[in-house]
């Protein structure tokens, strides 16, 4: 039976092992496609899998990896055939399903979609599931029904993937885009996306008070917590925030007030589940939309076995952008 190299954590005695090994393809679960799998990426959550600092994976041993690249090997799928294009993000790749850090996967055809026209795997990867996820949230945006003329939108997060990839996006929109980051050495970078006002982090960081001056009419936060509470607070009359992250806390100390007093809506971002119609929009908006210049600045190619590394380093907080793997 074949074997393909891959990376596979495994319940230890204290906690978990992470170590490439030769798979072998009969212990791929079910799926009526194969794909050779070029291109992955680090998000946070394969940080949170790797790192086993959160229990993201559900199930041993695992191949982690929410999102992949690659050509079609052999498909019993209607809408896919071999050597065809496609790329994966969530569906519980990496959780409950063995995912992208491998040479080889076996996936339900339901969850690929076509490697959109104009992009290379790599760069479908740079944009990965953070920036998929960034574009979900622009979307919400725009069914909300806001403008550029309405006001500022702020990007939490903003020198890590998602922030990255949304404050290239808004400002391709003639977005105003205000960026609040922790790192401002970072700030030519986030300029350099289009990002016109830097903030500090700190500045949302502290407990929010119910209503606060209206800055933004628009937002996307992958922080959470006390920040999601401040951007709420400082949203104008009839705004709305997009939130897809966690990056600085599951909770959210806020109050009703924003909502029962300026209208102000939360729009919940998720891009595991997101259907298929969703998915294709997104990447289809993605490949007309997304700079190719910005994403090449954004990010940084490694190899397969600094991803033990890069997982410590993008929960430490010190990955700028985006990180493409590339499968040996
Ligand atoms: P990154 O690590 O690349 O970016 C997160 C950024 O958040 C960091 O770069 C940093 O930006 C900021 N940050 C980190 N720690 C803290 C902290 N303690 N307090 C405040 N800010 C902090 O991760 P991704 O962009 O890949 O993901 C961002 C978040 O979005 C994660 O929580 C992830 O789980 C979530 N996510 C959700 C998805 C969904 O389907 N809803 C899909 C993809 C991601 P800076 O240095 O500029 O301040």
């Amino acid at each position: 039976m074949a074997k393909f190299k891959a990376l596979v954590v495994a319940k230890a005695d204290k906690g978990q092992s992470v170590a490439v090994e030769d798979f072998d393809e009969a212990d791929l679960m079910d799926g009526d496609v194969t794909v050779r799998v070029t291109h992955s990426t680090v998000n946070y959550k394969d940080g949170l899998a790797l790192t086993s600092k959160a229990p993201v994976i559900r199930r041993f041993p695992m191949i982690p990896g929410i999102d992949f690249a690659g050509i079609v090997e052999s498909s019993s799928h209607a809408e896919f055939k071999a050597g065809d294009n496609v790329v994966l993000n969530g569906w519980g790749l990496g959780e409950t399903h063995l995912g992208g850090y491998a040479q080889k996967a076996r996936v339900k055809g339901d969850w690929l979609v076509p490697l959109p026209r104009g992009l290379t795997a790599a760069e479908a990867m740079a944009i990965g599931t953070a920036g998929y996820t960034a574009m979900l949230s622009v979307l919400a945006l725009e069914r909300h029904g806001l403008k550029p003329a309405d006001g500022p939108a702020v990007v939490t997060g903003a020198a890590g993937g998602v922030g990255s990839v949304a404050i290239a996006l808004l400002a391709k929109g003639g977005w105003q885009v205000i960026a609040s980051t922790g790192r401002p050495s970072e700030a030519d970078y986030l300029k350099g996306l289009g990002a016109a006002e830097i903030i500090a982090r700190a500045d949302l960081a502290g407990p929010a008070r119910p209503l606060a001056k209206e800055r933004w009419a628009a937002g996307v936060d992958s922080v959470g917590s006390h920040t999601l509470a401040n951007l709420l607070s400082m949203t104008k009359y009839g705004g709305a925030i997009a939130a897809c992250g966690l990056a600085g806390g599951m909770d959210l100390p806020s109050s009703v007030a924003p909502f029962i007093l300026r209208g102000v809506s939360l729009l919940g971002v998720d891009s595991v589940m997101a259907p298929k119609k969703a998915r294709l929009e997104a990447w289809s908006r993605l490949a007309r939309d997304l700079d190719k210049g910005k994403l090449a600045q954004i990010t940084q190619t490694i190899a397969f076995d600094a991803l033990p590394d890069a997982a410590r380093d993008i929960l430490d907080g010190k990955v700028r952008g985006r990180l493409v793997v590339t499968i040996p």
